[in-house]
């Protein structure tokens, strides 16, 4: 991407020159203004000495202009223009001297010394300071303006991709067909736009990229301007927002002045919800001056396209809930593209987009890493890649084998293992049954995600990871499934208290989990029909669809808050017994399964099933032999 540097360099040249200028001129008007008194001041201090008294006596006898008292030293000046110099008493005033006969025609001064000796004694100082002030204000600048960033605030920060930079096209994202779908029309309005107007048509001026985190909409919005072969100018919503009121307006300004000039081209205003955020200051963050004169400003600027200009405004966000409505009315962002998170397929092709520029070895299989990776989204999915990547090389592997891949996404999932934490013989037991208590009592729950793999070496903050893979990507979930799946979290803590008949602290996040579940059930799902009915509680903020959740307000009273959590707390205790039932029905293969995980440390499905169902691998035999 090219940094553009958009002031010439006369200009530059030209503001250097006048800032020394300036330098220059204080300088010497300080210098001029204290001429005089430094000469005054040499006579003062190389005048002769004389006794007091000699002053005084001259006073009386009228033979001085006039007495000039600076602390404790006296200047007296002759008629004739010379000094003398004389030291008094501290304390002795000016009617103790007698210097005070109101028919003498002599003017006697006091001096302010202090004051006037600050000045003297500093002036060097101050000569310095400006000097130092001008050469730092004079650095900040052109420093300020190599880095193109323009010191004139106003300037848009916007970083500008010829057309023949965008090198994104569509082949660069992977799945999105839809989102893609979408975007085709508005590659062919930036193309083609006559096709349009002299049909009467107006070309849509915004599209709206909506998604979460990660799911490849910066990259979309390049591969549209890669598509079209037109500019592409990016900016940050955060960038508009400044310290200063008025700055983000004068950036929008510049930077649609500088897109139409360049039509036909894009506009890609990146998590536009910093500046787009609902007018007004209710909800979050307040009202805030700044980013209402830029939004307003963008909103204008929107409007004022004529009706040839052929920019395309494109925004992405992940906020859309936040969003002031209106940005979203016709002319302005009236499109909008959802992006979802990759399924299945999507993911797949999104692996294979990263894995091209990757040495992979052959036996790779990129479906079983895309089963494995439900609900990640493109930018976690690159990161994977990444990782398996890195961890080749660290092995000092010539290619990415399929190990790196596994090791990667556990790494990304779960952080990364820690085989140096070291856990006491007891703490493992425990840890080990916790783990085959969830695998178990899951693997029973016939609703529940099929069991994938039982670990006990430590990743991240867990000391142990029972890992459930579900099937397939699932939009809806049944009453079943949320009860099977509190029965499986409960099943760690089960397993705990059947074994040890103690309770430790490794369950508090199973807890939490199966609590969550529970209480949506109830406040979400309708799925307390006797005592909540179909309704739903809790105004919730932030929207499911992108999966942003930031908490709940409270819409209902006392009494159905009550019965939420009797709901909640029943469900999980009845949940917990069948955990425990299902646990000591089978407690034998928990035993044998824990035995067996202490051993290996890391169990997958096959092993647990050749534990757990021992009949099926003995039919298997019976096969074979
Ligand atoms: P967003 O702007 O939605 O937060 P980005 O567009 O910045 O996400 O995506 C981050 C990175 O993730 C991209 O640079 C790209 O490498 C990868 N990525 C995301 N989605 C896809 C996709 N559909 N196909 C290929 N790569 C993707
Ligand atoms: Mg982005
Ligand atoms: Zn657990």
């Amino acid at each position: 991407m090219a940094q553009q540097n958009f002031l010439p360099p006369r200009n530059r040249q030209n503001q250097m020159f006048s800032v020394l200028l300036l330098v220059f001129l204080v300088l010497s008007s300080v210098y001029y203004m204290t001429a005089p008194q430094r000469s005054e001041d040499e006579k003062l201090s190389t005048a002769p000495v004389v006794p007091i008294s000699e002053i005084t006596h001259g006073y009386e006898k009228r033979s001085f202009e006039n007495i000039l008292i600076r602390g404790s030293t006296v200047f007296a000046k002759n008629l004739s223009g010379s000094y003398v110099q004389s030291y008094k008493e501290f304390g002795d005033s000016i009617t103790a001297l007698g210097w005070n006969d109101p028919k003498n025609p002599t003017v006697v001064t006091i001096d302010n010394i202090e004051v006037k000796n600050f000045f003297k004694a500093h002036l060097g100082d101050f000569i310095f300071l400006i000097l130092l002030i001008g050469i730092g204000m004079w650095v900040f600048r052109s420093l300020a303006r190599s880095q193109s960033t323009a010191l004139s605030f106003g300037k848009s920060r916007a970083r500008i991709a010829d057309a023949k930079e965008v090198k994104t096209t569509f082949k660069d994202v992977a799945g999105c067909d839809e989102a893609k779908n979408d975007l085709k029309e508005i590659v062919d309005f930036l193309k083609n736009p006559k096709k349009y107007t002299t049909i009467g048509a107006k070309i849509p001026r915004g599209a709206l990229l909506v998604g979460a985190p990660g799911t490849g909409k910066t990259l979309l919005a390049r591969a549209v301007a890669g598509e079209a072969g037109v500019p592409f100018f990016s900016i940050s919503g955060s960038e508009f927002v400044e310290m200063f009121v008025g700055v983000g307006a004068s950036r929008v300004r510049d930077l649609f002045l500088r897109a139409k000039r360049n039509a036909p081209c894009i506009i890609f205003i990146d998590e536009i919800d910093a500046v787009g955020r609902q007018r007004g200051g209710a909800g979050f963050g307040g009202g805030h001056d700044e980013r209402e004169q830029t939004l307003n400003q963008i909103l204008t600027e929107m409007d004022g396209f004529e009706k040839d200009t052929n920019v395309i405004v494109m925004a992405a966000t992940n906020r859309p809930d936040v969003l002031d409505s209106a940005l979203l009315r016709p002319g302005r962002f009236d499109r909008r593209v959802f992006i979802d998170k990759p399924d299945l397929i999507a993911r797949k092709q999104i692996l294979e987009v990263h894995a091209r520029n990757k040495k992979m070895a052959k036996e790779c299989d990129l479906e079983v890493i895309a089963k494995q990776t439900v609900g990640m989204a493109g930018a976690d999915l690159e990161n994977t890649m990444n990782e398996a990547a890195i961890n080749a090389a660290r092995r000092g592997a010539k290619t990415i084998q399929q190990i790196d891949l596994v090791e990667s996404v556990e790494k990304v999932t779960l952080g990364s293992q820690k085989r140096s934490r070291k856990l006491s013989d007891k703490e493992k037991s425990i840890t080990a049954y916790h783990e085959v208590g969830h695998a178990i009592v899951g693997h029973l729950c016939p609703e529940s995600d099929p069991l994938h793999k039982i670990s006990i070496v430590s990743r991240g903050f867990a000391l142990g990871v029972t890992w459930f893979l579900p099937k397939e990507d699932q939009y809806t979930t049944t009453k079943q499934k949320f009860l099977d799946e509190i029965c499986g979290l409960l099943g760690g803590r089960a397993a705990e208290e059947i074994i040890f008949n103690e309770i430790t602290t490794g369950a508090s996040n199973d807890i939490e989990k199966a609590s969550a579940i529970a209480r949506n059930m109830a406040t979400r799902y309708g799925m307390d029909e006797e005592e909540l009915g179909l309704v739903a509680y809790g105004e919730r903020q932030g929207s499911a669809y992108i999966g942003v959740d930031l908490g709940t307000t409270r819409n209902y009273s006392e009494d159905i808050a009550k019965k939420i959590d009797q709901f909640t707390m029943r469900i999980i205790a009845k949940e917990y017994v069948r955990a425990k039932e299902l646990l000591v029905e089978h407690r034998q293969k928990l035993d044998e399964l824990v035995v067996k995980l202490l051993e290996i440390e890391t169990m997958s499905f096959d092993e647990f099933l050749e534990i757990f169902d021992g009949k099926k691998i003995e039919k298997k035999r019976e096969k074979a032999v």
